[in-house]
């Protein structure tokens, strides 16, 4: 399987944004699965299990843990749109453990989908860097806006105090 950079990988999921005539968060996942003729199965799961590309008679699935908060299923879609994408010839990956390298791709994908960089630096400076605020707009979890914000340096290291606690540890 091809290995993306990250800059190729961010790419199309702009290209999916700009298709779809998305320019304001948060962005309508479920809307665009739909539209790529992906449908949704909500089912419910193991904790660990948070989504999966099924393809069955040349017709592709998304199945989601019901189990999972809004925003962990939103990712967990974007993830999934993201194998769909990139992953789709050779659906391999899903049974071989050394291609762990094409999960990591799908979530810059879905990171790139969910927080589109245009609009996060947007609203970042409307809402002077704030990674929760920016979470409830972008109906994205808390830990996962932050390591977005982090990415495009929207993250100040040291000053206010909403920024001292690391997310992750929470
Ligand atoms: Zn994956």
């Amino acid at each position: 399987m091809p290995i993306y950079t990250h800059k190729y990988i961010r790419e199309r999921a702009q290209e999916l944004i700009d298709r779809f005539g998305i320019t304001r968060p948060p962005v309508d996942v479920r809307e665009i699965a739909e539209r790529l003729g992906l449908e949704i199965v909500e089912m419910t799961q193991d904790t660990w299990f948070f989504g999966m590309l099924l393809s069955f008679h040349d017709e592709f699935y998304i199945v989601v843990n019901k189990l999972l908060s809004e925003p962990r299923k939103r990712f967990a879609i974007a993830h999934e749109i993201g194998h769909f994408q990139l992953h789709r010839a050779d659906m391999s990956y899903t049974r071989e453990k050394t291609k762990e390298y094409v999960h990591r791709e799908a979530d810059v994908f879905a990171a790139e989908l969910c927080m589109p960089a245009k609009m996060v630096k947007r609203q970042s400076a409307e809402w002077y860097n704030d990674y929760r605020m920016l979470a409830k707009i972008f109906e994205v979890a808390e830990a996962a806006m932050y390591e977005r914000m982090n990415e495009l340096g929207l993250v100040r290291r040291i000053g206010f105090g909403w920024n001292s606690v690391d997310p992750r540890r929470v």
